[in-house]
This record gives C-alpha cells, structure tokens and sequence, in this order.
C-alpha cells in the first residue's frame, strides 16, 4: 500500500493548475512535463500547451522548488528571481502618453490633495538602450549561465558566449544586460557575417541566435542595466550602487540622473531631457532608443507593484520612447517588384535621404491596399521614419504642395510576364494570374533547391536556365541534369558558360536522396513548413500518407493528420493538397531521387535509444546505479510511463500499481530487469 502513494504519479496540466503542488514526486513530474514542453517547442516546434499554461505551471513549481524552467533544446533554465528581470517595461510613445501614466499615478499617491506645484516626487531616468536583454549569472563573480530572451518570455541559453565573464563583484548573482554591438565596430561585424548589415539593432539580433556566436562575442558590449542577488531581494538604491561598480567592467555606462522636485517640475525636466537627447543620439556609438523613468522611493515602488497579465512589467516605471528617425524628402517614381509567390510589391523611389550614415531612396510599401489609401504621386512630399528598426515608412506629407497631384496607379500587368494582375479576396495583396509566370516557377524551384540544401547553386543561374526555356519545373531540374545534350546548350547563355552548368549538375546529381518532411513541405501550399512536416513524417510514413491521398481515402487520412501535434484543420487540408500534387507524384516515381523515410529512421533510432521507465526493487543494484547506466548507453529514464515511453522495466509485472496500469493503457512493453539488461546489452 505504502509502495503504490508513493508511486502516484500526476501528469496531467489540468490537475496541477487546479490543486497545485503536494509532494516532491509531484514537483518531480511537473518538472518532467515544463522541460518536454521547452525542447518541443524549441526543437520541434510543437507546443504541448498554451503559453499562459505553461507560465502558470512554472509559477506553481518556482513556488514549490524555487526553480524555473525555460530555454531552449532543455538546457537553458534560469535561477529563481531572475526570471522577473527578464520582464520589459511598458512603453510610452511620447511625453503625452507618459504624462498619461504619471498624473494618476501621483493622484494615487497624493490623494485627492495632490497639488502639482507642490508636492514633490523623486525619479530616476536612465538611457533605454537598443539591444537585447541578456542575463548572465555569476556564482562568486564568475559567469555560470546566460540566456537572452526568446519566444514568449522564455529563455534562450547562450551560456557559451559569455562563459568566460567576471565581476568584480565577488557575488552570486543575476546580472541583466543590454547586448550591443557599437556602430563603430559594424565594418568588422559586416565582414566577418559575409554580408553588409544595415544597423547594429539587426547586428545583436543575428548574432545571438546563432550557433557559432562565440566568434562574434567579442564584438558585444554588455551594458548593465539591472542586478538580483540570489537570496535576497535588493532595493533600488543597492541595485544602482552595485551598477555603478559594475560600469567598471563595461564602458561606456547607461548614464543615471535622479530628478526631484514639485511633480511639474519633474515633468519639465523630463522634457527638456529627453528633447535633448534626441538632439544628441545621432551621434552616439550604441543606439539608444528612450529614457527609463523610475519612481525610487521603495514606498511607492512597493504600493505600486507589478502588474501581472499577458504581460508583466512594473508599474512604477515607463521607458519612455523616442520618436522614430524622420526625413522629408520627394517622391520620384513607382516600382513594382514581383515575389517567388508571384505576389506584386508596390516600392516608391524618393530623393534620398541620410540617416546614421546609411541612404534610403526606395522602399516598399506594405500591400495593395495600403498603396490605394496612401494616393502617392510623382513630386508629392513625404516624410520617411525608421522606426526602430531598418525598414523604412513612408507618409505623404499634409502639405498644401500636395494638393493636386495626379496619384500613381496600381501596375495593370505583372512586370515579369506582362499577364494580367488579380487582388485577393480580402483586398491586400495582387498576385500576377499567370501559374507559368517566371517569379512564380522561379519561386517553386528556388524552394525545392533551399529547402533540400542544395549548396552553391546561385539563384541568377536558375532564373537565367527558366527564362531560356530550360527549367519550368521540379522535374525538369532533373531532366535537364540527365540530358547532355541540353546541358550544352545551355552552356551558350550569356553568362553561364560550361563550369556554372556542370557546377550546377553536379551539385543536383550529387544528392539523390531526399527527405521526406521536405518533400512533403515543397509540395505542400504555404505556411506548412519542414520543422512542421518532421513530426508529422516521425509518426506516419509518407509513403502510407501518398498511397491513402492517392486512393482517395480521405475519412481516414484527414483524422490521422489532425491527430498529430500542432495539425490543425487547415493544415491538414494543405498537407493534403501536397500529398495529392502531380509533384508528389512524380517524387515517389521519377527513379532520379529516392525518398528517405523519417518513419523508419526513427523506429531504428528508438531501438538504440529508448525511453525507459524504472519502478520496484531492483535486483541489481540501486535505482541511480541502473538509471547511469542506462544513461550512459544512450537511453532515456522516464520517471513515469507516458505515450513515449517505450519500455517499463519491473520485476513485479502483476502489481497493480500506476505504472503498470499506465503501461497497459499505453501498450508500453513490460519486461523484467534481466530481460532488460539482456535486450539492451548493458
Ligand atoms: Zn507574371
């Protein structure tokens, strides 16, 4: 009796949110459940819960064990209270919306009293930088753990860039920083990429999501902006002395001005602040994008708190933003541009214009009905704003010069093929109606040579080879490849020449073996990408998917593919659609490439590594003893027997417990230790 309570398991999310945690088995299995959610989402791209769900139960189990779990492929989590700091402050867009927050804010500290040119308010502001956030925890001044920020407000661990960090500060500790790449050092960050990038804010992006951030981690400068200790919770004032001795290891530092006085005067302080700062940030090394304004006092940062919804932020603070850079200039001339989706961009050319250094004169504008609102003409005036990031707005001026211009209209004919031009039914986006246009085969064929990875064959190439004539489709990339004949003749188009070809056939022919979740993401309709098609492919084998779409028998696909994890009605439509085109067709039957199965590969890994749960005494040792060592060749120990798990190992197979019956519910294989130890060679 004793050995089955203990032996309870809970698994389920719904039980957790309703009556919390009880014990340490329970605290176990949620933890259990928090990590298999985190590496699905961030390896499989599949979501095992709602983010709400997800956060509320990672509350619960902080609360029980005062660990939080987040991060990418599992391995990023993050010590308790430092979770908070990875929070962002509520946003106001200009001094109007800040007045906005603060006069009710003062009233509800004064009370009905409150007189503005009496009653005096303490304020901190200090820059609000343009990076990312990246926390790093020291234990004892040393780095242990970094992670930025990811999807949702969870963690994305980047330990590796930053391991190798001190402080000063003998302390353990949690220390936020603003991740930045100098405006000065983007030549070198430019190189060493491979390519030209526009500005630092796209720099520190790309850099910290990639796998081999090392080599750039010397191009970054982490500015603090916000320290916790381990164990205690600090005050404002603590935190801004610690942040003053930790400017000593990063320059330059967010400079911090404290402002008191009636709470107009503040107000106007403020103001005149933040006017001359936007002066003034044109000419600084590192992009600054607003102010952070504080209450300090601990009173009424106390009474103020958080606020706690979707988002969570304090509600003692606002980072006040700066208005987006602006230039005037004059509209010249349209262009339209056409997509791989054979999808019409309307982009305006305009006088240009210097911002940071970098010039704009031409940018797209969003969509079709966003051109037919704007009523843009030739010699109109614009303003043109960056607003935060690269990609240009622009805006026709109110001005009276305006007045009386002609607007352009919308291109009646696609500017690849000259066919006709349809808007889509909720009337944003004109597609060019010819299925044989160029952009569009070009689109298909550029998909099919990315998604399968095939390396060095230059786009121009294959447009060139499709506008003489020698690529229409999938297929035809291998007839050509096979066929000598046309591959010389091809070698005559003006700026091919024999090497581009053969380069280019070699590299098809190279590769006759093709995933199946990419052909399966190729032929499907938009929106249904590879990392969705992998589980589906894991589950199902595409060959049993074809033959059912094939023979029609769609009552029994379309309820297997909604089945699977993150497949909703839509999707199965699409993945249908793929599964029933002629190129699909032609992949199973063609004899140039052959599919590999992911179904099978799996099953053959899942015999290697398997997932193992352990429950009884033992005969052989210890349970940790047993768990090593089944570890140790590669198999995974499940605390509880779920749908994954492949194998229940127990000596009791006849006991009634949990487990076992989990087992049965599941069809989870039950063997005895020695039957294990035998089948799996330990
Ligand atoms: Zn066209």
């Amino acid at each position: 009796m004793e050995a089955q309570a203990a032996e309870k398991v809970i698994v389920s999310v719904e039980y957790i949110l309703k009556n919390g945690i009880a014990t340490k088995e329970e605290a176990e299995e949620v933890g259990i459940l928090l990590k298999r959610a985190c590496k699905a989402y961030y390896e499989e791209d599949v979501k095992l819960m709602s983010d709400d769900d997800f956060d509320l139960l990672n509350e619960i189990y902080e609360r029980f064990t005062g660990e939080i779990v987040s991060g990418s492929k599992g391995t990023a989590s993050m010590e308790h209270g430092y979770q908070r700091m990875m929070n962002t402050l509520k946003k106001a867009k200009s001094l109007e919306e800040f007045e906005e927050w603060l006069i009710p804010v003062v009233k509800d500290i004064f009370g009905s009293s409150l007189d503005l040119d009496r009653d005096i308010i303490e304020m901190g502001l200090s820059d609000k930088m343009d990076g990312n956030s990246v926390l790093v925890e020291y234990a004892l001044g040393k780095a242990t753990r970094a992670v930025t920020r990811g999807k949702d407000g969870m963690g994305v661990d980047v330990t590796s860039m930053f391991s190798e960090r001190t402080i000063q500060l003998n302390l353990t500790c949690g220390v936020k920083y603003e991740a930045m790449v100098r405006n000065s050092k983007m030549p070198e960050v430019s190189k060493l990429r491979g390519k030209e990038l526009v500005d630092a804010r796209s720099a520190i992006t790309g850099i910290l999501g990639r796998d081999n951030g090392q080599k750039y981690a010397q191009f970054i400068d982490l500015f603090p902006i916000d320290v916790s200790l381990e164990h205690r919770n600090l005050k404002r004032e603590e935190v801004l002395e610690l942040l003053d001795e930790l400017h000593g290891d990063s320059s330059p530092n967010c400079s911090f001005v404290k402002i008191s006085g009636t709470v107009r005067q503040v107000i106007a302080k403020i103001k005149e602040i933040y006017d001359r700062n936007i002066e003034g940030r044109l000419g600084r090394d590192h992009g600054v994008d607003g102010l952070v304004i504080e209450f300090l006092d601990e009173a009424i940062r106390e009474r103020l708190g958080w606020h706690q919804g979707t988002s969570t932020y304090p509600k003692y603070a606002r980072a006040l933003k700066y208005p987006a850079y602006e230039k005037k200039t004059v509209a010249l001339r349209m262009e339209f541009d056409i997509g791989t989706t054979g999808r019409i961009t309307p982009c305006v050319v305009f006088k240009p214009v210097v911002i940071n250094g970098r010039t704009y004169q031409r940018t797209s504008i969003a969509n079709y009905r966003r051109f037919m609102q704007m009523k843009v003409g030739e010699g109109m005036k614009l303003l043109f704003s960056l607003a935060g990031d690269v990609i240009g707005y622009l805006d026709v001026l109110n001005v009276p010069e305006n007045v009386g211009i002609e607007p352009w209209k919308f291109a009646e004919t696609c500017p690849e093929c000259g066919a006709g031009l349809h808007v889509n039914e909720n009337g944003t986006y004109v597609y060019c109606k010819n299925p044989e246009c160029d952009a569009l085969v070009a689109g298909k064929l550029l998909k099919w040579v990315k998604k399968n990875g095939f390396k060095g064959i230059a786009e121009s190439t294959l447009s060139k080879l499709i506008a003489e004539g020698f690529l229409s489709n999938v297929p035809s990339i291998y007839q050509f490849v096979h066929n000598q004949a046309m591959k010389d003749r091809a070698s005559e188009i003006d700026g091919l020449g024999e090497t581009s070809i053969s380069n280019f056939a070699n590299i098809i022919l190279s590769q006759t073996k093709i995933k199946d979740y990419i052909v399966l993401a190729v032929t499907s309709p938009e929106g249904i990408g590879r990392t969705g098609c992998k589980p589906i492919c894991k589950n199902i084998p595409l060959s049993k998917m074809f033959e059912l779409a094939q023979a029609g028998r769609m009552d029994e696909l379309v309820p297997m593919l909604i089945e699977q994890e993150g497949v909703q009605d839509v999707n199965a439509q699409k993945i249908v659609k793929g599964l029933t085109s002629d190129l699909m067709k032609w992949a199973f039957a063609n004899g140039f490439i052959s599919i590999e199965e992911t179904y099978s590969e799996a099953k053959e890994a899942a015999k290697t590594g398997m997932n193992i749960c352990v429950t009884g005494k033992l005969n052989s040792g210890s349970r940790d003893q047993l768990v090593a060592r089944l570890e140790a060749a590669g198999h995974t120990f499940h605390k509880s027997v779920g749908k994954n798990t492949n194998i229940l190992l127990t000596n009791d197979a006849t006991s009634g417990s949990d487990k076992n019956e989990k087992a049965k519910k599941f069809g989870v294989e039950v063997l005895s230790e020695d039957e294990v130890i035998a089948r799996l060679g330990l």
